[in-house]
């Protein structure tokens, strides 16, 4: 089959890999329809986050339909359209009865195969997807193959994001970095009824993307936002920062936004050894600091009826769709931000 694989630094081919195959009973294989690129596929890209073996097939965000099932899987059947979060999940451990699904113990990331072990991602014709019936989902008739691709990873983490800062109608919130999952963020802030959000990046068509979803957008390059906040707020600052870059400047920021007592939450990856502040600064301001990896299993279904009704839109941050064949050029445009290239689906 063919499949856009990691190659180095800033460097992903479009190549001919082998077919997936069923490996154990609980597997299945899914003929993927759309793919997603995803502002985490950047970090191996950049060899921010290391250990990506050559030859891995790329990607998390996938929706499609199964082509072959395991002995053993029961649920899920050979020809359903389903829907996938960015990791395995056993349906039966601690994590995953708690919903904390991304830290289930069986868990494993889409797209990361390192010293040979691991999983191919969802960036091909076909994917492999161990714990197919506790991992996959149906989608309903009424979802749309992209919809459904936005529920995987980036509008539940979004959601998720937006959750953890502890959403209130009357509070005051930024959201930094206006990319998919930022996007996501502010949607979610509003869904949840927050009334202002502010939204802060240096890419336009983003802070214009923002701004339709109902924030007040902010470029840092021309403004400076802590002030903004600390006006908009009494001088006190946000009561929730919700962190969608996932880098020192990002964790920076929001430090500085957040008020005595308010709530950091980050769902950007963050690949540096050290905080980008000082216990002392977390201790002066009483800060609640939430982060980590979002459960997309657990809130995939829970979102699936606001996005059916139309009440959380999700899908019009796609701003490409191309075929997998192009998919290194897709690469670089993303990474780029070239073309008002928000968001990318590849078509095997
Ligand atoms: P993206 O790269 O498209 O967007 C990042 C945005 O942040 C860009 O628009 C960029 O201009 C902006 N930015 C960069 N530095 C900034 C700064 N200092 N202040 C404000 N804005 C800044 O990525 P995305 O797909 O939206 O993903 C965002 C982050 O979320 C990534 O780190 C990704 O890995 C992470 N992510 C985490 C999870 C999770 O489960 N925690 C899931 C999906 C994605
Ligand atoms: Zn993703």
């Amino acid at each position: 089959m063919k499949a856009i694989t990691f190659a180095g630094f800033r460097d992903v081919e479009f190549e001919t890999v082998e077919d997936p195959r069923i490996e154990a009973p609980t597997d299945a294989i899914v003929e993927v329809a759309v793919a997603g690129i995803c502002g985490s596929d950047l970090h191996p890209y950049h060899e921010r986050e290391e250990g990506l073996d050559f030859g891995t097939v790329m990607g998390h965000e996938f929706v499609g339909r199964v082509a072959e099932v395991g002995a053993d899987v029961t649920r899920v059947k050979v020809g359903d359209v389903v829907y996938c979060p960015f990791t395995t999940n056993c349906g039966e451990c601690h994590y995953c009865s708690v919903g904390l699904t991304s830290r289930c113990t069986r868990g494993q990331l889409f797209g990361w195969v390192g010293m040979g072990e691991g999983l191919h991602g969802g960036q091909a014709d076909g994917v492999r997807v161990p714990l197919a019936d506790t991992t996959l989902a149906r989608v309903g008739d009424n979802l749309t193959h992209e919809q459904a691709l936005m529920l995987g990873d980036v509008a539940a983490t979004g959601y998720f994001c937006a959750e953890q800062a502890d959403i209130k109608p009357d509070g005051i919130y930024a959201v930094i970095g206006c990319g998919p999952v930022g996007i996501m963020a502010v949607r979610a802030a509003r869904h949840l009824g927050a009334e202002m959000v502010y939204a802060i990046d240096s890419v336009s068509e983003r802070l214009e993307m923002a701004g339709r979803a109902g924030a007040v957008p902010i470029n840092y390059e021309s403004e400076d936002p802590v002030l903004a906040l600390h006006e908009a707020a009494d001088g006190r600052g946000a009561d929730g920062v919700m962190e969608a870059v996932g880098s020192f400047g990002s964790a920076r920021s929001a430090i500085e936004l957040v008020r005595p007592g308010g709530v950091v939450s980050v769902v950007g990856v963050h690949t540096e050894t050290e905080f980008a502040f000082s216990p002392a600064e977390a201790y002066d301001k009483n800060l609640t600091y939430k982060v980590g990896r979002c459960p997309a299993r657990a809130y995939m279904q829970r979102l699936a009826p606001f996005v059916e009704s139309g009440d959380l839109v999700v899908d019009d941050v796609i701003s490409h769709r191309v075929p997998l064949a192009d998919g290194a050029d897709a690469y670089r445009l993303f990474d780029e931000k070239r073309d008002n290239c928000t968001k990318v689906v590849l078509k095997p």
